[in-house]
């Protein structure tokens, strides 16, 4: 049985004040669904302040990106020992803002991938065609080259310890919603594919959607055998959305 997971991806929002007024809007939520994982990726300024204010509660923590160097002459990157410096559990990566706005690659994905498994975080590896992928219908073949990027490089054992996060480009910050079916099939396709190289890693691996969840399509998503949680950016930011999409995983 896979634990569900919530996973909130802020983006580039937050202030010092609703960091704090988030997390404890959250919390008791978190605590009270003790079947499913719940976890925050902010802005790297605040990871901090976020592992001080989830000391206490059942509320992991991840960046939404690392660098693939760890020190040196690299300005404006965080490197994953320091993220893992403050106890963070998770670094999302291949995020399609990051390969839309900073041209990465599948390359620089599955060298990220690595970086953060090798320093003790896991990698949450974003992957999801685009509209015109989907009206093409190469939807299927896009994810598996995604994958297969990773696993050349990283090795299909890697899998035993990371989550996909299967995030349609054209569902995320869109309201567009993919429908419980489409996901589910692009999900099970997934695991499949998975199972041809690891029975072990397909059955074990978390799958997520990501896409304009929202509290009202929560349920009715996580309710689907293969989506095993979400990766929610604009509900995250909202308490009640966030606690709605919490309790339509438990
Ligand atoms: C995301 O940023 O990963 C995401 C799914 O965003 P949204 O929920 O706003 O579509």
């Amino acid at each position: 049985m896979r634990t569900p997971l919530v996973m909130g991806n802020w983006k580039l929002n937050g202030t010092k004040e609703s960091v704090t007024t988030l997390i404890k809007g959250i919390e008791a939520a978190a605590d009270a669904a003790t079947n499913v994982e719940v976890a925050v990726c902010p802005p790297a300024i605040f990871i901090e302040q976020v592992a001080n204010l989830v000391a206490n509660n059942s509320i992991e923590f991840g960046a939404q990106d690392v660098s693939t160097n760890i020190e040196g002459a690299y300005t404006g990157e965080t490197s994953p020992v320091m993220v893992k410096e403050f106890a963070a559990k998770y670094s999302l990566v291949g995020h399609s803002e990051r390969r839309q706005y900073h041209n990465e690659t599948d390359a620089v994905v599955a060298a990220k991938f690595v970086a953060i498994q090798k320093h003790g975080l896991i990698p949450v590896l974003c992957i999801g065609e685009t509209l015109e992928e989907r009206e093409t219908n190469v939807t299927k073949t896009v994810v598996e080259t995604q994958l297969k990027a990773v696993i050349d490089v990283a090795g299909i054992d890697a899998f035993e310890n990371c989550v996909i996060a299967y995030e349609p480009v054209w569902a995320i910050g869109t309201g567009k919603v993919a429908t419980s079916e489409q996901a589910q099939e692009v999900h099970a396709h997934i695991r499949s594919w998975l199972a041809e190289q690891s029975k072990v890693v397909a059955d074990k691996v978390q799958i997520l959607y990501g896409g304009s969840v929202k509290a009202a399509s929560a349920k009715e998503l996580f309710s689907q055998a293969d989506i095993d949680g979400g990766l929610v950016g604009g509900a995250a930011l909202v308490i009640e959305e966030f606690v709605g999409i919490i309790n339509g995983a438990k």
